[in-house]
């Protein structure tokens, strides 16, 4: 269906949750398996469509923020959405408890009563007021970052704006860009400091109504790990200490070779002389480009990018009264299509919304009959679907970078090795810090500046206030919303890289594991499904090594 003929009506709240309620009163009642399975998908049916709307008006207030309506349907739903958590809670424990779970087991898979174990385990209504502060504490961090001012030659500008002059091919520019940005962050230390700190504090303090000593166990559960823990995260950080921290040196060094100085510091942020590949052509073109590319990737892809296009699937040009950022959510009432937003700005960004948020919204439309449950992945299965993509589509660069394909690709390999490195150290900073819950501000920086030596012995911060005092961590915000999630992108990234080896060797054969890999969904726990399309599991030993190999031959060492 196009997105303009969705109908939006607003939610009724109180109607929801009480059949919610009587759905797992029923649940609880039925005789047979078929009475309980025709139950569930009634109330499957019911949720589906609540989300549908909420998705629905989600993204129509984020095209226009400007629409009085949606505007009043958002404030609407964001107030009310919460008030039924306690009744929807109540139907997933009738589902958990159900004495047909072994029947139930066979049609959604073991994943999803993982995941429900998770989620029933690890709270209590205790830690209400507390997760009330938590998001409040997020709200505030989130508001500094983004109402950041920085004067640069006589503008206002703030973070993300900043990122084009940090990035410019002058480094005296670059330089200067660094000194504004990394200022505001020492200018605002000491609240960034309290925030965190009351975050940590909070955090362990719901922990421990649950009866843990620090927040890792509980850490770990929001982020639905259901199949692996803080052992195989950490077995996983030292094969990239021990292979990917040297390659990474390795390319820092080519790229300073090719950038043409005596000796690269922080602020050398660009991958050649004369800058980072941008991509040609407005929105439209970029589209089209698109929708050739994927057509001779795959009929898979191909039907899948039509669909998108037909179906007015994409929002991606930056406009005033749109919101800012970009993402890819679906739409469960409309046979959980997929729908992408975005704010095309000429950059590098635009086409990673065409490779990474369509790998997001390819595997959502291959997945898109199947049960919540299978379509219910966690965050590190997910970046494979995206990261992945990235990769695949890199053969067609030239339709975007013309003549700078191949510096494009150059870049982006170097990235993705980088990046796992990068992502590690921020992963190891939060392991130290809720197990230590009781760390100064002070104590946390020079943790992290140990870390930097570990995980990038050849980065040099020069005079650099912020960086050299262990300040850079303040800049990241998933270290502050969302603990523990930025393994998930190394995890992934490192999958991602798996593929690129093996592509480089058999593309159909990469491709047609990648296509199964979607197709796989929650099926089947993470470390069972890797192996089943031929991939290894980042946590075993050894694992990093063929794919590393593969990687320096193709960067030429
Ligand atoms: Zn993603």
């Amino acid at each position: 269906m196009k997105f303009s003929q969705i109908k939006y009506e607003r939610p009724d709240y109180e109607s929801f949750g009480k059949q919610m309620n009587e759905f797992a009163e029923k649940l609880r009642e039925a005789k047979t398996f078929e009475e309980a399975y025709a139950i569930h998908q009634e109330a499957t049916k019911l949720y589906n469509h609540l989300a549908s709307m909420l998705t629905v008006c989600h993204i129509r207030h984020d095209i226009d923020t400007t629409d009085e309506f949606y505007e009043k349907e958002q404030d609407f739903n964001d107030e009310n959405a919460p008030t039924i958590e306690e009744q929807h809670l109540n139907y997933s424990k009738a589902f958990y408890e159900s004495k047909f779970r072994k029947e139930f087991e066979e049609k959604v898979g073991p994943v999803a009563y993982k995941n429900l174990e998770l989620a029933i385990d690890y709270f209590t209504p205790e830690m209400i007021p507390l997760m009330q502060e938590e998001n409040a504490l997020v709200t505030k961090y989130e508001k500094l970052i983004a109402q950041a001012k920085i004067d640069w030659e006589g503008e206002t500008l703030n973070l993300s704006l900043m990122t084009k002059y940090t990035t410019d091919p002058d480094r005296e520019t670059r330089k200067k860009a660094f000194a504004k940005t990394t200022g505001f962050f020492m200018d605002n230390r000491a609240e960034l400091d309290e925030i965190y700190d009351k975050l940590v504090k909070c955090r362990t303090a719901q922990a421990k109504t649950l009866g843990y000593d620090t927040y890792l166990e509980l850490g770990y559960a929001r982020m639905n790990r259901n199949d692996y823990g803080p052992n195989e995260v950490k077995a996983f950080r030292e094969e990239v200490k021990a292979k990917l921290v040297p390659l990474a040196t390795k390319l820092h060094e080519e790229r300073r070779k090719r950038i043409g100085v005596d000796h690269l510091y922080y602020y050398d942020t660009i991958s050649f002389k004369n800058g980072n590949p941008t991509p040609k052509g407005d929105p439209d073109e970029i589209l089209a480009q698109g929708k050739k590319m994927y057509e001779e990737l795959s009929p898979e892809t191909g039907e899948f990018f039509n669909f998108m296009l037909d179906n007015e699937r994409f929002d991606v040009l930056g406009r005033k009264t749109k919101r800012a950022g970009g993402y890819m959510t679906s739409i469960p009432d409309d046979d959980n299509t997929p729908f992408v937003f975005a704010n095309f700005n000429k950059t590098v960004g635009d086409v990673d919304v065409i490779t990474h948020e369509c790998g997001h919204a390819f595997q959502g439309y291959i997945t898109r009959k199947d049960c919540n449950e299978y379509r219910d992945i966690t965050m590190e299965t997910a970046e494979i679907h995206s990261m992945s993509m990235e990769f695949f589509t890199e053969k067609w660069m030239d339709k975007f970078f013309g003549d700078r394909a191949e510096d494009y690709k150059k870049y982006h390999l170097e990235d993705a090795v980088c990046f796992i490195p990068y992502g590690c150290m921020v992963d190891e900073f939060q392991h130290i810090v809720y197990e230590n819950p009781d760390m100064t501000p002070e104590e946390r920086r020079k943790a992290w500046v140990e870390l930097e030596k570990v995980y990038r012995p050849h980065m040099d911060y020069g005079d650099n206030e912020c960086y050299l005092t262990g300040g850079l961590w303040q800049r990241q915000s998933h270290i502050y919303s969302m603990p523990f999630y930025y393994i998930d992108y190394c995890l992934a990234q490192m999958v991602s890289l798996q593929y690129k080896a093996w592509m480089e060797e058999d593309f159909a054969a990469a491709w047609n594991s990648y296509l199964e890999f979607c197709k796989q969904g929650a099926r089947d726990f993470y470390s069972r499904s890797l192996p089943k399309v031929g991939l290894s599991v980042p946590f075993e030993k050894g694992c990093l090594d063929k794919t590393v190999s593969a990687i320096e031959k193709k960067l030429n060492f």
